[in-house]
């Protein structure tokens, strides 16, 4: 850190704070222990301690923080989650999305390559997570990841509310995500759209035309009707939460799934929230590091960058890390490695205490 006093390089080290002062004293520099030490003198003394400190520049400091100049904020595409109950209609939504959003050349061809999409309405961008099913959600709420700006849940207008659409709405509230409901399958013989709008209202989901917060949708995601009107409705959602992110700083992020692929190793789909994304880039992603070999896009091209709310599939981390971690872009990848393994560390000596305080009394709480 810059300008450390010499009591503080001395905790720093985990050495007694006299042996900076000798060394300091010998190198004609003397120095009491409150006062500090220029950066070159840091980096002298520690040397000649046989240690290595590398002072951060401003620049690689800011790389740390998290605050944007509200300057620096660019407007950035909403990233959307379809929840519901099973059966619902959640995979045919995003298929009948997919095929929306892209030229009519393109329509047909079109292979899910990682598990987010992105599809382009009106000149504008909307990104969907594909993946996160309600555990994937919750494990990513555990980690104080937010991932998701908007969530459409689904009901079935033949089924009504189920138990899977209470959860969802649970999940929504406790991220304080708004709810745009979709009330599919309105092509089906016994849909009752209204009684499904009257059932949400039990749980607090009032639709806009009732005088509530909620905007509803009826569609139909096997016949492709309303789907239009449904995305037009996300993007009315976004433009009241004015969703921004600053492009020109060090990427961050959350990862969506990783795996490990026989043929490529660690294969991790990151989902971009702030600063752009690059090949070259030395990362961490929860206990994992690496640089970036190669980045492919949702639509299965390979791509050099990634701008905020673009779901990119990322190769070169060391291993594999979990859905949900943050991840983070350093300046250099000893810096991204010590920070990972430092990481590591830690949750060894948790997992480590976890096991020591099973006594007889707690034991059966644990099994
Ligand atoms: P998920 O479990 O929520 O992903 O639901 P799926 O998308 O797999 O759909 C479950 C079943 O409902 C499938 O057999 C779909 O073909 C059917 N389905 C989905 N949407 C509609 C719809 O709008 N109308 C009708 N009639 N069937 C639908
Ligand atoms: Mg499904």
């Amino acid at each position: 850190p810059q300008g450390s006093t010499v009591a503080e390089l001395a905790d720093l080290l985990g050495v007694p704070a006299n042996d900076i002062i000798k060394r300091l004293f010998l190198l004609g520099t003397p120095l009491t222990v409150t006062e500090s030490m220029s950066d070159d003198l840091i980096e002298l003394v520690a040397d000649d301690l046989g240690r290595e400190i590398k002072i951060m520049t401003k620049e690689e400091e800011n790389s740390f923080s998290f605050y944007d100049d509200p300057k620096d904020l660019k407007p950035r595409p909403p990233v959307v989650t379809v929840m519901g109950h099973v059966d619902h209609g959640k995979t045919s939504l995003l298929d009948a999305i997919r095929h929306t959003g892209v030229a009519a050349g393109e329509a047909g061809g079109i292979t899910q390559a990682i598990g987010a999409s992105q599809v382009q309405i009106n000149g504008r961008t909307i990104t969907f997570i594909d993946t996160p099913g309600h555990e994937t959600f919750t494990a990513m709420r555990a980690r104080g990841a937010k991932v998701t700006d908007i969530v459409i849940l689904i009901v079935a207008a033949d089924d009504g509310v189920m138990p899977q659409t209470i959860e969802s709405i649970n999940h929504a509230k406790a991220a304080e995500v708004p709810i745009i409901v979709a009330v599919n399958k309105i092509d089906k013989p016994g849909a009752d759209p209204t009684r499904v709008r009257q059932e949400l209202t039990e749980y607090g989901i009032i639709p806009e035309e009732w005088g509530g917060q909620n905007m509803f949708v009826d569609i139909s995601a096997k016949k492709k009707l309303g789907i239009d009107d449904l995305l037009e409705a996300v993007l009315l959602e976004a433009d009241v939460l004015e969703l921004k992110a600053n492009p020109d700083t060090f990427a961050s992020g959350n990862v969506l799934e990783a795996k490990l692929d026989r043929g490529r190793g660690s294969v991790a789909t990151l989902l971009v929230n702030r600063g752009t994304l690059r090949v070259g880039d030395a990362i961490v992603a929860g206990m994992s590091y690496g640089k970036i070999r190669a980045m492919i896009d949702s639509r299965g091209n390979n791509v050099k960058e990634a701008a905020p709310s673009t779901p990119v599939e990322v190769l070169g981390l060391q291993s594999v890390p979990m859905a949900g971690d943050e991840f983070r872009v350093f300046q250099d990848e000893r810096e991204a490695r010590s920070l990972a393994d430092e990481r590591a560390l830690k949750a060894r000596i948790e997992e480590q205490n976890k096991v020591k305080h099973v006594t007889l009394e707690n034991l059966f709480d644990t099994m």
